[in-house]
């Protein structure tokens, strides 16, 4: 007896501690599902934010976590107010004024962005958003962010680009479109030189998708021209206040660019580096079509319908073949079937390769036949 009661003590007090401990790892066990199924669900949620917010966000905000993880720290140059001398006003876009400068340390002109006065608050977040993101790239076809003139504290500041002489490129097709040759023609565009604009745009996007980053917004006005035709992305902005004919609002509060919209941008608010491919689809088209809008003559609604129903642009007058395919494995609808950023990189240098090769076979041809004339 003296041993059985203080044994059968110890062993209910353990069986208890045993149950408690139990009960104890039931409950941490049932937490952590509650938690992970809490985390999951507002990770939908925010997904499900995304889709309906898509319109008001700046494309910063479709960084990848990868990328968000990843981003490294960037240092904006401040320029000093005194070496900035402004020339005169070389375009207008959402955020206001655009001017040509010259930055007295530096013989090359420069563009700087001012903020205009009166804008929401919204759109001061934009131009600061703008800073950060510009500031952040480093690519030949980006284009660079020299620094910024800070000018009082709290205010927005001034942003200070690489000048681009040419303008932005839809302008720059249309001036040049050999069909309607005016005085005002400044460039005579050749074939190669389209194919070389094209291969630009693919380089800077197979940049920025390396860097995990969405455009959203591509577009022909929304790339730069300079000199020797170097072609720069920008516009990580948004410049669609500028030209409004080319945004609508499907429902939202902000306009979207429809025309150069995926099915599945325009269907579900969904934004992607495969979006982004299917909108250089259409810069192709922009750019041998020499800046028309996209199906043009049609209004907004049947570009969706047309979406809706799978009709695509038409190959333009002037394409090469090579390049219409390239436009179409851009257009596919599923978006895991379109093109890789790289792969149409590839695929437009080895082009212009064997349009080079051409040219200099029928040269030399041309050159062995008068040979042959002349013995
Ligand atoms: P944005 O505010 O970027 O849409 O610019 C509005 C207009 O200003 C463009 O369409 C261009 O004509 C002009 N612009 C903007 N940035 C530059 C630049 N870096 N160099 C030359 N012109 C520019």
């Amino acid at each position: 007896m003296q041993i059985f009661i203080p044994l059968s003590f110890t062993l209910v007090a353990v069986m208890i501690i045993a149950v408690l401990l139990y009960k104890r790892w039931r409950l941490c066990k049932r937490k952590n599902v509650r938690k992970k199924e809490s985390v999951a669900k507002s990770n939908e949620n925010i997904q499900l934010l995304d889709r309906m917010n898509i319109v008001n966000k700046n494309p910063s905000y479709f960084m990848s976590s990868r990328a968000a993880t990843n981003s490294k720290k960037t240092f904006v140059n401040e320029i000093p107010i005194e070496r900035v001398k402004i020339l005169d006003i070389v375009g207008e876009g959402a955020f206001g004024q655009v001017f040509r400068a010259t930055d007295d340390s530096q013989s090359t002109p420069v563009a700087v962005k001012v903020l205009k006065e009166g804008v929401s608050n919204e759109v001061r977040e934009d131009f600061q958003r703008e800073v950060e993101i510009m500031s952040a790239f480093d690519h030949d076809n980006i284009l660079k962010l020299l620094g910024v003139i800070t000018r009082v504290i709290e205010e927005t500041p001034y942003m200070i680009f690489e000048y681009m002489s040419h303008g932005d490129l839809a302008e720059m097709l249309r001036r040049n479109d050999p069909a309607m040759r005016k005085n005002g023609n400044d460039i005579i565009l050749q074939k190669t030189d389209l194919i070389d604009i094209a291969t630009q745009i693919a380089n800077g996007m197979t940049y920025l998708t390396s860097q995990h980053f969405v455009h959203r917004d591509l577009a022909t006005r929304n790339c730069l021209v300079g000199e020797g035709l170097a072609v720069k992305i920008s516009d990580f902005g948004m410049a669609r206040d500028v030209y409004t004919c080319d945004y609508y609002r499907i429902g939202g509060s902000r306009m979207l660019p429809v025309r150069w919209m995926s099915p599945e941008s325009v269907k579900y608010g969904r934004f992607t580096t495969e979006s982004d491919i299917w909108a250089y689809g259409v810069v192709l088209w922009e750019i041998f079509s020499f800046g028309r809008q996209p199906y043009y003559g049609h209004s907004n609604e049947e570009v969706v319908r047309f979406l809706d129903e799978g009709i695509l642009l038409q190959r333009p007058d002037e394409c090469p073949s090579t390049v219409y395919h390239l436009m179409l494995g851009c257009w596919k609808t599923n978006p895991k079937d379109r093109l890789l950023f790289s792969r149409i990189y590839s695929h437009l240098v080895d082009y212009s390769q064997q349009i080079a090769r051409n040219t200099h076979n029928m040269h030399s041809s041309d050159i062995d036949s008068e040979t042959e004339m002349l013995t």
